[in-house]
């Protein structure tokens, strides 16, 4: 049997494989370790009750926010979990408009693989459980909008003007993000998820001097702006998307750099056509309309679309207090990106796309400037976790991001490696005492 631990003198070719291995093991292992945030260290029955009764606060009703509630309440019993959420639904933003389009783990790179493999088969467990009747594995086709129509396109509903078109993938799949959402929602709060809407979390207090253990949550009602109340807690879970980039100055030496992509999405009305032959397409950038038509068909056979061009890069400003992104509500769609999507759709496929969409709409996707998400526990502060930044992918990896924090709550240590996403990997300490710093890495071009 090899032993896994021992003296490091021999120096042979198969001695140096296995300390860099036991090195990058031990790396692995400091990354995903820690206290069982905001709990007793004791592995007895009796701490694991303790631990099921922590005040759980969650600020955010996004996807990242539904899962984490989920795999508190529904899969490991969590008595007292409030969910925080500043407009009067959940999935206001993003996490209710976004594509849902869901892809195995060769669409990951090496730091995002795992979370992508991981949550794609979540997703299919997730929706046995909860019934989520929108998932699906659907193929992915890559189609190219041409002058002329093809003689026999993979689907009969790319009747227009289609150059060219091939199987992308045939193992991808989807979800109506909505109804994930609510289904997520539904089950924890029947397992005792309490949550508050038009409720906007404002601030965090601390037990200690030094601020590093959370003991509220400062929120307001809409309906009564100038009440802001404390919410008791021993853990809280920071998920609130682009707005997330607020949080770092409620915190110690934190920075969250954020950019808010906010992108137009339309829908089209359901076709008999689309609906018994359906497919995911990802199109080429269409030079006439300068769009990236992502199009996917919905099981009721209507179809939304996004990659339609000309997103706004939302800046931190923007989305502060005060800013004109500053809350989901105040997101709309372009309506020059609308015209755009429906001329370019429309010609790909006049069968579908001739009357104009029955639906526009606008959200943004949290962006880091390394395009990494924050997922794990906040250095410095015993018990707050943040699960932001999900970037194109929040969708697909809101399943394993819920997991995750529930095991980082309930055991400790994380099930995946973290060490990429390390809510602090931007901030720096500061050194005069005073004030916050930029995050530190020059990460050049992302898109
Ligand atoms: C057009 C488009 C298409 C996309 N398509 C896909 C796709 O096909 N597949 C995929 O995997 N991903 C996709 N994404 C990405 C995905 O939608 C996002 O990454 C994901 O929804 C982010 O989820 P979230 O919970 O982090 O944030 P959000 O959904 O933005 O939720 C954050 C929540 O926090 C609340 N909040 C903010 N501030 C406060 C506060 N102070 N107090 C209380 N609550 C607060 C907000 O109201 C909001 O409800 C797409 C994104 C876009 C824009």
């Amino acid at each position: 049997m090899r032993a896994t631990t021992g003296s490091f003198a021999t120096t042979s070719a198969s001695s140096i494989t296995d300390t860099l291995a036991l090195k990058k093991q031990q790396k692995k292992m400091r990354a995903n370790a820690g206290v069982r945030c905001g709990a007793t260290k004791s592995s007895s029955s009796s701490s694991d009750d303790q631990t099921k009764d922590k005040k759980i606060v969650i600020l955010g009703g996004g996807l990242q926010g539904l899962a984490s509630a989920y795999f508190l309440c529904s899969e490991r019993g969590c008595t007292n979990v409030t969910l925080v959420e500043r407009c009067d639904k959940v999935a206001p933003a993003a996490s209710g408009k976004a594509g849902g389009f869901l892809s195995p783990g060769g669409w990951g790179n090496k730091q995002t693989r795992e979370l992508h493999t991981k949550s794609f088969e979540l997703h299919e467990k997730l929706a046995k459980d909860l019934d989520v009747t929108s998932f699906r594995k659907i193929r992915t086709l890559s189609v190219q909008a041409g002058e002329s129509g093809l003689a026999d396109p993979l689907v009969e509903w790319l009747d227009g003007d289609i150059q060219q078109n091939s199987v992308l993938d045939e193992n991808t799949a989807q979800v109506t993000p909505s109804e994930l959402s609510s289904k997520l929602h539904e089950s924890a709060t029947k397992n005792g998820l309490k949550t508050l809407y038009s409720t906007e979390c404002t601030g965090i207090s601390f037990k200690d001097e030094a601020r590093s253990v959370v003991n509220g949550v400062h929120v307001k009602n809409k309906s009564d702006d100038s009440q802001s109340i404390t919410l008791e807690c021993d853990v809280v879970v920071v998920a609130m998307g682009p707005w997330t980039t607020r949080a770092a100055s409620w915190f110690p030496d934190a920075d969250f750099p954020m950019t808010g992509i906010k992108s137009t999405s339309i829908v089209f009305e359901a076709s008999d056509a689309v609906k018994s032959n359906p497919a995911a397409l990802f199109c080429a950038e269409d030079p006439r309309f300068q769009t990236h038509l992502e199009v996917y068909p919905r099981v009721d056979g209507s179809v939304y679309l996004c990659g339609i061009g000309g997103s706004d890069y939302v800046d931190e400003d923007r989305l502060a207090p005060g800013g004109d992104c500053e809350s989901a509500d105040l997101i709309k769609a372009d309506p020059s990106r609308v015209q755009a999507a429906w001329d370019s759709f429309k010609s790909m496929s006049p069968s579908v796309g001739s009357s104009p969409p029955i639906l526009t709409q606008a959200c943004m996707r949290p962006c880091a400037p390394d395009a990494l998400p924050f997922l794990g526990k906040l250095p410095n502060v015993e018990n707050a976790i943040v699960a932001s930044a999900h970037n194109c992918w929040g969708i697909l990896w809101a399943p394993i991001t819920g997991q995750i924090v529930s095991e980082l709550i309930m055991d400790g240590k994380s099930s995946c490696n973290l060490e990429h996403f390390s809510p602090g990997r931007f901030a720096r300490p500061v050194t005069n005492g005073r004030g916050r710093k930029k995050g530190i890495l020059s990460v050049g071009e992302q898109w």
